[in-house]
């Protein structure tokens, strides 16, 4: 058997990303001994201070709700466990999928999509906040671990797989990650799985977590195509099995029939295009990783479903009403007085103003509050907020 680190990578399709081909790293660094590059990038992830705080953050319900809930970090490892099979089956680079599946989220503020429009309409006048471009932003710039270099120096297409979307007047300044969104190129096969992998986990995991909470009804879902179909085969092959868990076996299903629907759409694109290597897939005009269009229906019927039935729920709604109210608070106590900072968020906002002035100002506070976790983020509120706490 081969010693060498790279060895698994030599069964890989022409398709996939390799080390030999990769576009390397900001600052280079000495192969490493017993990983691959891609080994490497991951392992970083999960050394992070950022992945660790994922376990506290959610992405519906806020992390206090229950322990029965995903989480940001539970939700990650969905992503990394589905995206890793899929791409272990088309023959593309599992570690790099691994990487960028478990760092996608990581620039997400607390309280979930709620928390990102409070600090994105906080940041209006300052360049705005999106939580994809602070996900790059974690790993290039605010992780201090090591020595030699800012950020954690990730491989340029790991970088490029956290970068799912970029509005165009960000991508200029993003240089390198940014350039194919100025020239309307694709990612690498393992960032298009990444992100498909990403929706087919928050989706059934959000019909799991709804019925969990009463937020949703069975009856109501039944509406939805991609639900129904598994649901009434589960109960005509198990007419005794437990409410629970038949929901269960339906999810498991439902997430089979999205991942064989995956890779054989895939598969298929893939022998047609038959692109010679990574160049290749980039400047193919359309992703290469997708659903069949009978697939990406169903899924847009589910997603219209958890927006209108989940997301809108007025207690989900309350929470999110809540929660932005913490968000503009503490941005507005940290924007006028610098010195409520944490001693090592008030020198980063010195660092950032000294070279962008208010903005840089501005964008320290993001930074602090983006890294937050949802019950960080209330018990700051109470410290900096709430005149009977005076110690
Ligand atoms: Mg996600």
């Amino acid at each position: 058997m081969s010693t060498d680190p790279r060895h698994h990578e030599f069964n890989l399709a022409p398709y996939a990303a390799t080390a030999a081909r990769s576009r390397g790293r900001a600052h280079v660094e000495p192969a490493p001994a017993y990983r691959s590059e891609y080994q490497r990038d991951r392992d970083r992830i999960i050394h992070s201070g950022a992945f660790r705080r994922l376990e506290y953050k959610t992405q519906v319900f806020v992390n206090h709700e229950g322990d029965m809930f995903r989480t940001r970090l539970t939700h990650s490892v969905e992503v990394a466990q589905i995206a890793r099979t899929i791409a272990r089956t088309l023959q593309l680079n599992e570690d790099l999928t691994e990487a960028i599946a478990l760092a996608h989220d990581l620039g997400h503020t607390p309280f979930g999509h709620a928390g990102q429009d409070a600090l994105n309409a906080c940041m209006k006048d300052y360049g705005g906040f999106e939580h994809n471009l602070q996900s790059l932003r974690v790993v290039d710039k605010l992780e201090e671990r090591y020595a030699d270099f800012a950020g954690l120096n990730l491989s340029f297409e790991t970088r490029e797989g956290i970068l799912k979307h970029c509005a165009l007047s960000k991508a200029v300044e993003l240089g390198d990650v940014g350039e194919r969104f100025v020239n309307k190129r694709q990612p690498g096969l393992e960032a298009q799985l990444a992100n498909v992998a990403d929706e087919i986990a928050y989706n059934n995991h959000d019909v799991d977590d709804g019925l969990r909470s009463g937020l949703v009804t069975l009856e109501q879902l039944h509406e939805v195509a991609l639900f129904r179909a598994q649901y009434d085969e589960v109960k005509r092959a198990y007419p005794q099995l437990s409410q629970r868990r038949a929901i269960h076996e339906v999810v498991r299903r439902m997430i089979n029939v999205q991942v064989t629907d995956l890779v054989e759409t895939s598969r298929q694109r893939l022998r047609a295009a038959a692109p010679d290597d990574i160049e290749a897939v980039r400047a193919h005009g359309t992703p290469l990783i997708g659903f069949s269009d009978h697939m990406r229906e169903q899924n847009l019927d589910l997603k219209r479903f958890l927006r209108k039935q989940l997301y809108q729920h007025y207690r989900v709604r309350r929470m999110s009403a809540k929660a932005q109210r913490v968000i503009h608070a503490l941005f507005e106590v940290f924007m006028a007085d610098p010195q409520l900072l944490p001693p090592e968020y008030a020198q980063h906002s010195a660092r950032l103003r000294e070279a962008h002035g208010e903005a840089g100002h501005a964008r320290a506070c993001a930074d602090y509050i983006a890294g937050m976790t949802d019950r960080y983020a209330i018990a700051e509120h109470e410290r900096v907020l709430n005149p009977a706490q005076l110690t």
